[in-house]
């Protein structure tokens, strides 16, 4: 075999490799969940014509290179075994572009629900985590407590000491508070210094220990000031009954008028509701 009859021949082979990987990747990817029927349809048939396209490159490089060895290769031979090799390697470009599209699209999709400073889930992602815990707690038939918390006096803390004291503050009780709960537990920040929370399997009864708890955790937090000085906060909590974000809305109404209570109070405390 001479040496253009086995480039020809590799060149073949290799379109034919490519069309076998750039249709199984394709139809990897009409497998994934979501995806509608017709384009699953759309892709199956993209798929069967790069095999065949395989088969014929490979057929062809057989024959020209061993059916008819020592014979000149027409230009257009060679220009056919370009475009052909050129098909399934734009497929693979394109799939890979789509992946990339789908890892940001995932991240932009964390990234709306995530709030930067703590990590912690933001309104929209307590919304989300919240409800599905409350339907999976509604299956179980457990009890669900809602809670609100704010830190007391935190404007003195950004008005005293600057807000990178005050952002400082703001993720280390989100991390102790973080600490002492359960993975089930959903803590979220809604606010500046607010946080909301959903304790399935949690009732009136037990709901005031934990945010005892809670209450401790943040106190453990190192005050910009002087040391003797502590971060506090104030919580309301209430019974979450029933399901869906009408449920959910209305069980931290309650646990923010305790919320409210509680400041009024005195702050740096814990009210239940009801
Ligand atoms: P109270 O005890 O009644 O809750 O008083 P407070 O000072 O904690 O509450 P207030 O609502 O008066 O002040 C909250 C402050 O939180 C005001 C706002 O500038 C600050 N804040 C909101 N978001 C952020 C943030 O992301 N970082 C920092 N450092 N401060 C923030
Ligand atoms: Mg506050
Ligand atoms: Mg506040």
């Amino acid at each position: 075999m001479n040496a253009p009859d086995l480039i020809f021949l590799l060149l073949r082979a290799a379109t034919a490799v490519l069309c076998g990987v750039a249709a199984r990747e394709a139809l990897k990817r009409a497998r994934l969940p979501g995806q509608p029927r017709r384009r699953r349809w759309r892709v199956r048939f993209a798929a069967a014509v790069l095999l065949a396209l395989g088969v014929f490159a490979l057929e062809d490089g057989v024959g020209e290179a061993l059916g008819r060895p020592g014979e000149p290769l027409r230009w257009r031979s060679w220009v056919w075994v370009i475009l052909d090799l050129s098909i399934p390697a734009q497929v693979l470009a394109v799939l890979s572009t789509l992946r990339q599209r789908d890892r940001l699209e995932a991240e932009l999709a964390a990234a709306v629900r995530r709030d930067p400073l703590t990590g912690l889930p933001n309104r929209t992602g307590f919304a989300e985590a919240a409800t599905l815990a409350l339907a999976a707690a509604a299956r179980d038939g457990r009890p669900v407590a809602g809670a609100m918390l704010d830190i007391d006096h935190f404007k003195a803390i950004n008005d005293g000491w600057g807000h990178g004291a005050g952002d400082l503050v703001l993720r280390d009780v989100a991390a102790a508070m973080r600490a002492v709960l359960r993975p089930g537990d959903v803590l979220a920040r809604v606010g500046g210094e607010e946080f909301a929370l959903l304790l399935p399997g949690v009732d009136a009864r037990g709901a005031g220990p934990l945010l005892e708890r809670l209450r401790a955790a943040a106190a453990s937090v190192p005050h910009p000031g002087a040391p003797g000085q502590r971060v506090t906060l104030s919580a309301g909590v209430a019974v979450v009954q029933g399901t869906g974000l009408v449920a959910l809305e209305s069980g931290l109404r309650n646990a923010d008028g305790a919320l409210y209570a509680a400041k009024a109070a005195g702050r740096n405390r814990v009210m239940v509701a009801g």
